[in-house]
């Protein structure tokens, strides 16, 4: 029995105790917003004593002595537990500084967690009824789709009727068209995704390309196009195996397109077409087709750079099982090569010199360097990123699929931004006033690959110099480098206007 004295120290003793957790809650929350970011810090407040709670701190940190010596059994328990409390606090600030670079600019943008599922995300639950769906692998295959469809206005469907939708197969074909050459994908966007837990499912994506085409004449025109792609898949379809990711095949048992006997194949005798094996080509939508390249030298304002970071809510805690998976892996080493990377991406665009970003990036990003490079070269002008810096990195999101680790993180930084015909003329932007922007970016590396990440621009397989062809394979040992099977590397680079999460 607890004498009426000792009721009265041991309610004393719990109220301190609530206060002194509350005091710790708020220490987690800087400026309001719940940020991993480590955005705006008001000095203080992240270090030890001072804050929202200090004052009490102070006198509740008297009482808990007080209650040590006067009631031990008491005081002594209460001691151990703001003890831990102290220790899981510090982690966790430690842990939130640990995935941010240096706050010291754009100090105003907090995070945003994000609730609502974007249509990616959704897309990405696949995997609970097919394993080895992969959205790094369905994203080329979307790529490597669209190339054959447009080539197949110029050539003929054949074989590829296996992956179009009968009516859309017959009405594909422009007889004018000789060929469509240099198809060059310059942004992939989800609009929407629906049908998990129905017999189909259906995926919408825009796609910003650019072409050249061939008339049966000899004209060659450029085109800048939007389209409309609609996926179509059947629930019970499984993923193709990592060996056939990059070729149209039999969607069933991989015999070679040319097996196709109309949407049946001629070796597995089986019925392949209306997606009842993999996706297949619903609906193709032109949205917009200009005659010319996307404009390069009008003043675009930067939009949403003031906007919170979207971050998945669970991006922290599975950064922390990629960590527990692979120990070398840690945010200083990571953003060191996302540093790296940031750097040859610069000199590469500048200098309108894509190798030097190649061993960075993935192929499709690769492709779409090319495509805008290809546009500048064309206009004979390049757009210059002068004296530009990182300025801050979010953590916004971390998938881990069979075949890839994904990281998105949001970039903040700054430079001056120009561009300048070949003959010196400053066609747009400034020469002395620095711009400062922010995008989503996303690094893929397979996800059977441990170790720390490369600082020097070595081979991660033979450890010669690193020099990379167009096709990303080192020139020494021919072995490809730029598939995330032995470092990070860059797939996706998305505008905050563009970015769902
Ligand atoms: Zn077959
Ligand atoms: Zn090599």
């Amino acid at each position: 029995m607890l004498s009426r004295q000792h009721r009265k120290w041991l309610l004393l003793g719990l109220v301190s105790l609530a206060l002194l957790l509350l005091a710790a809650a708020a220490f987690g929350r800087p400026g309001g917003g719940h940020s991993y970011s480590g955005g705006s810090r008001s000095s203080g407040s992240s270090h030890s004593g001072g804050g929202g709670g200090g004052g009490d701190g102070g006198f509740l940190f008297e009482l808990l002595i007080f209650l040590c010596i006067e009631h031990p059994a008491v005081g002594i328990p209460l001691l151990l537990l703001v003890v831990v409390v102290m220790i899981v606090r510090a982690a966790i600030q430690h842990g939130m500084k640990a995935w941010s670079t240096t706050p010291t600019e754009v100090s105003a943008v907090t995070t945003r967690v994000r609730e609502t599922s974007a249509p990616r995300k959704e897309l990405e639950r696949l995997r609970q009824s097919d394993p080895d769906f992969s959205l790094v692998l369905f994203e080329d295959f979307v790529y490597m789709m669209y190339a054959a469809v447009h080539r197949a206005r110029a050539i003929g469907v054949g074989p590829l009727a296996a992956y179009l939708e009968p009516s859309l197969a017959g009405a594909l074909v422009d007889p004018s068209l000789q060929d469509v050459q240099g198809i060059v994908i310059g942004a992939l966007r989800y609009v929407s995704f629906s049908g998990l837990g129905t017999a189909s499912l259906q995926v919408e994506l825009e796609i910003e390309a650019n072409f050249v085409e061939l008339a049966h004449n000899g004209e060659q025109r450029r085109f800048y196009v939007v389209d409309r792609l609609l996926l179509s898949r059947s629930a019970t379809a499984k993923s193709r195996p990592f060996s056939r990711a990059h070729k149209l095949d039999c969607p069933n048992c991989g015999a070679p397109l040319e097996q196709m006997r109309g949407t049946q194949c001629g070796y597995c005798r089986q019925e392949v077409g209306f997606g009842r094996f993999d996706w297949m080509l619903l609906g193709l939508d032109n949205q917009s087709r200009e005659p010319r390249g996307p404009l390069l030298t009008s003043d675009v304002t930067e939009t949403g750079t003031e906007s919170p970071t979207i971050v998945d809510a669970s991006a922290p805690q599975r950064f922390q099982e990629l960590q527990q998976r692979d120990p070398d892996l840690s945010w200083q080493s990571l953003t060191g090569r996302m540093a790296h990377g940031f750097s040859a991406l610069q000199v590469a665009w500048s200098d309108r010199d894509p190798l030097k970003i190649r061993p960075f990036v993935s192929d499709n990003l690769f492709q779409s360097m090319l495509y805008w490079i290809d546009l500048y070269l064309a206009a004979r002008c390049r757009n210059v990123t002068e004296n530009a810096r990182i300025v801050r990195i979010d953590l916004a999101n971390v998938t881990s699929d069979k075949h890839y680790d994904a990281i998105t993180v949001r970039l903040f930084a700054s430079s001056f931004d120009y561009t300048i015909s070949d003959d010196g003329k400053l066609l747009s932007g400034s020469r002395s006033r620095p711009r400062t922007y922010s995008e989503y970016w996303t690094w893929i590396r397979g996800s059977a690959r441990k170790g720390p990440s490369r600082g020097d621009l070595a081979c991660p397989n033979c450890g010669a110099e690193l020099r990379v062809g167009m096709a990303g394979s080192c020139e020494y040992c021919r072995v490809k480098v730029t598939a995330g099977e032995f470092d990070w590397v860059l797939s996706r680079i998305e505008q905050d206007d563009s970015y769902t999460g």
